[in-house]
C-alpha cells in the first residue's frame, strides 16, 4: 500500500516537474522569439506587446508611457485595441496602471471588474478580468508600464506569466532606450545643430519628395531662398556668438510665420531655404513679405521666390530661387523678388527679369 502511495506520489511529482520544465522551455523559446523581434524593428513597441502576449498566453498587452501633460498614453498594443481611448489621467480616475507607474511596484488584479483599484474603462474596453501591471524601469529610471490582460479571473495570478513578464520587462527597458537613442540620432542626422532647421541632406530628401508630389498632383509648390543682409557687419559689430543667436532666433521667427508642413532648412552660413507646399507664387509673396518684418535685432533679409513647374528638377528650382535672391540683393536688399515660373532658365541673365 505504502509502495503504491509512494509510486503514485513520485509519479505526480515527476509529472509536475516535467510540466514545469516544459513550461520553462516554452517560456525561454518565447522569450527568444520576443527578444529577436525587439532587435530588428525601428519602433520596437508593437513587437514588445506582441512578445508580452506571446510569452504569457494573455489576451492582450498594452504599453503605457508618460506624456508631458501628466497623463499615461497607450503607445502600442496588440491588434484590435482602440489605443486612443485608453489615455489615463491619474489625477481624475482610479487606475492600477497609474499606481504601478507611481510606485514602481508590479500589481496583479484578479478581477478588474469588481476591483476599485482598476480603471473601469480598461475593463470595459478590453473585457479583461485578470490584469497584470508591470512597471518598466532601467537604471532606476521609470520608463513605461506594461499591462497584460487575461479574459478569466485568476485568483492567484498566472505564476509563470509573472516570471516571464519580469524577464521581458528588462528587455523592454533596454529596447525602449535603444529606440529613443536611434530616434534621437535620426533627428540629429537631419538637423542643423545651431538652428534646429533641417540640414542640407534632409532638405534634399524633403525637396525631392515635395517636388515629386507637386508634379504628380499639380498642387503648387513654391521655394524661397533667404540670405540675411550684411550679416558679416553684424558679426563684426556684436561678435560671433551674437551672430549665432541671431541665426537661431531667425529660424524661430520664420517657423512662427509658416505652416506645419512647410520646410525650413539651413542652406549654409546665413542662408536658408524654404519649401512651401500648396502655396502658389502670389501667396508665397505675401508670406515672404511678412518674413521681412520678423528678422530679430533690427536686421534685414533678402528673399528670392520661385514656383515649381512641370519639368523642374530640384536643381533648376534652386537655381531660379537663387537668381531671384540675387535680384533682391541687387535691388537694395530687405525685399522679396520672384521669378515667374514660366520664364525659362535659358532666357535669364544673372540679374534676370525678376519682379
Ligand atoms: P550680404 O548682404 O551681401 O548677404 O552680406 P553678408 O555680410 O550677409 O554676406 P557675406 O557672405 O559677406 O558674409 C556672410 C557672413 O556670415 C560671414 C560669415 O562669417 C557669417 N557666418 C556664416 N555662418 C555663420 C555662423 O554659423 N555663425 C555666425 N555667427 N556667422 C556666420
Ligand atoms: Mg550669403
Ligand atoms: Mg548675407
Amino acid at each position: 500500500m505504502l509502495r503504491v502511495v509512494i509510486i503514485l506520489f513520485t509519479g505526480f511529482a515527476i509529472q509536475t516537474l516535467v510540466g514545469q520544465s516544459r513550461q520553462r522551455t516554452a517560456d525561454v523559446a518565447a522569450l527568444g522569439v520576443a527578444t529577436r523581434a525587439l532587435g530588428v524593428e525601428s519602433d520596437p513597441r508593437p513587437a514588445l506587446c506582441a512578445a508580452a502576449r506571446l510569452v504569457t498566453g494573455a489576451a492582450f498587452a498594452i504599453l503605457f508611457e508618460p506624456h508631458p501633460d501628466g497623463t499615461l498614453v497607450a503607445t502600442a498594443g496588440t491588434d484590435g485595441l482602440n489605443l486612443a481611448s485608453m489615455q489615463i489621467n491619474p489625477a481624475t480616475e482610479a487606475s492600477a496602471t497609474a499606481e504601478a507607474w507611481r510606485t514602481g511596484e508590479r500589481i496583479y488584479i484578479a478581477d478588474t471588474i469588481t476591483s476599485p483599484r482598476a480603471s473601469t474603462r480598461l475593463a470595459t474596453a478590453t473585457g479583461a478580468v485578470g490584469v497584470l501591471f508591470q512597471p518598466i524601469t532601467r537604471d532606476g529610471r521609470r520608463m513605461a508600464v506594461l499591462v497584460v490582460g487575461f479574459p478569466d479571473a485568476r485568483r492567484r495570478g498566472p505564476e509563470s506569466a509573472l516570471h516571464v513578464v519580469e524577464l521581458l520587462a528588462a528587455e523592454i527597458g533596454a529596447a525602449l532606450d535603444r529606440a529613443d537613442l536611434v530616434a534621437r540620432l535620426a533627428v540629429q542626422a537631419r538637423t542643423d545643430p545651431l538652428t534646429g532647421a533641417s540640414n542640407r541632406r534632409s532638405w534634399d530628401e524633403q525637396l525631392d519628395r515635395e517636388l515629386a508630389r507637386a508634379q504628380r498632383t499639380a498642387d503648387p509648390l513654391t521655394v524661397a531662398m533667404l540670405d540675411l543682409d550684411h550679416f558679416k557687419v553684424f558679426n563684426d559689430a556684436f561678435g560671433h556668438s551674437s551672430g549665432d543667436a541671431l541665426l537661431r532666433d531667425f529660424v524661430v521667427a520664420i517657423r512662427a510665420e509658416l505652416r506645419t508642413g512647410d520646410v525650413v532648412a539651413r542652406w549654409g552660413g546665413e542662408e536658408f531655404v524654404l519649401a512651401l507646399p500648396s502655396c502658389d507664387l502670389e501667396r508665397a509673396r505675401t508670406v515672404a513679405t511678412r518674413l521681412l518684418s520678423v528678422v530679430p535685432s533690427g536686421q534685414t533679409v533678402s528673399i528670392g521666390l520661385t514656383q515649381a513647374r512641370e519639368h523642374d528638377t530640384p536643381r533648376t528650382l534652386i537655381s531660379r530661387a537663387d537668381l531671384a535672391l540675387y535680384a533682391a540683393k541687387d535691388g537694395g536688399r530687405n525685399q522679396v523678388r520672384s521669378l515667374d515660373a514660366l520664364v525659362s532658365l535659358d532666357d535669364l541673365s544673372a540679374a534676370g527679369p525678376a519682379v
